[in-house]
């Protein structure tokens, strides 16, 4: 048998929610844990709880200048400080100065980041990539743990794209991406069911610095190919929605010939692509400015080697 990846215990994690700042579980559950950080107590690491985004929480937007979400390249954490520039560029330096510096050995072990979608994505765990060992295993232990759903896994990264995402300040990370919910908007049922994912991984990271053994194992995973944009009229505005038998179904094949757009005088647009697709993100709202409809994923199935401490 082969030798389990050994790494090294976790000592210190964070959490951000509000990220975004109109992606009200998260919020929610981080101000909870500000008042009363007793759940997040475990005996063999810290947890750190944040705000993201405090400017945009404020004003109840997904951001105030861009996305903070796409704001820790190495280009702008590594950019001088400017009077013009978005408060999301410098409140990513900070976040980096606190949590990172990103790719360095004083970062922190591991950061969860909260987000809700308006899409149909229940409760979706996403990762940067299948190679990104620890956050696999942890996605596997929730998968197995945290039966009242299934835990569908996004990996985010396209082929030679550096991560952006804010997790990416941190060793390794997880977001935690639950839906339907609209934006501005706290439904009970997904508080709950973000918080019951939160203990489920830091028991898992509790089992991972004892010592515990993750055998490997073989596991689903929906990984991004590229996004599909809205039809546009010459003017740039959006000429079609998307089809109703679309709608809602995240995660679910889509084949060559099937129906995506309906266009506001009521025509069909039909996929043209060569292969079967498992869309996710259909319909979020705040992909209309960028006028993205969905993301394309391919499901694959990886073989993921065994992980122990060192
Ligand atoms: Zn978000």
């Amino acid at each position: 048998m082969a030798a389990s990846h050994r790494l090294k215990p976790l000592s210190r994690v964070a959490v951000s929610g509000g990220t975004h700042g109109n992606e009200m579980s998260g919020i929610h559950l981080v101000k909870h844990w500000l008042r009363d950080p007793t759940e997040l107590r475990r005996s063999s690491f810290t947890v750190t709880p944040f705000l993201g985004n405090p400017r945009a929480i404020e004003k109840c937007v997904r951001h105030v200048g861009q996305d903070l979400n796409r704001s820790f390249t190495t280009r702008l954490l590594s950019s001088a400080e400017a009077e013009d520039e978005p408060y999301e560029v410098s409140r990513a330096r900070e976040i980096n100065q606190t949590y990172g510096p990103k790719g360095s050995a004083q970062a922190f072990d591991f950061m969860f980041d909260l987000h809700n979608t308006t899409a149909n994505m229940g409760t979706c765990l996403i990762v940067d990539s299948e190679e990104s060992l620890l956050p696999m295993h942890m996605c596997h232990y929730i998968q197995t743990h945290h039966t009242w759903s299934r835990c569908p896994i996004y990996l985010y990264k396209l082929p030679g794209e550096e991560t952006y995402a804010i997790d990416s300040v941190a060793k390794a990370g997880l977001a935690l991406e639950l839906g339907p919910q609209p934006q501005g908007v706290v439904r009970a049922s997904l508080f709950a069911e973000m918080r019951a994912l939160m203990a489920c991984a830091l028991d898992f990271i509790e089992l991972f610095n004892s010592g515990m053994v993750f055998p490997a194992f073989e596991i689903e995973a929906y990984k991004i190919t590229g996004r599909m944009d809205y039809p546009c009229y010459p003017d740039e505005d959006i000429s079609a929605m998307v089809h109703p038998k679309l709608q809602d179904k995240d995660f679910l094949p889509l084949s060559p010939g099937d129906p995506i757009f309906q266009t506001f005088s009521g025509e069909e647009t039909l996929y043209e692509g060569n292969t079967t697709i498992y869309p996710a993100f259909i319909n979020e709202a705040a992909y209309y400015e960028k006028k993205v409809a969905f993301a394309m994923t391919e499901k694959c199935i990886f073989s993921i080697p065994s992980l122990q401490r060192e």
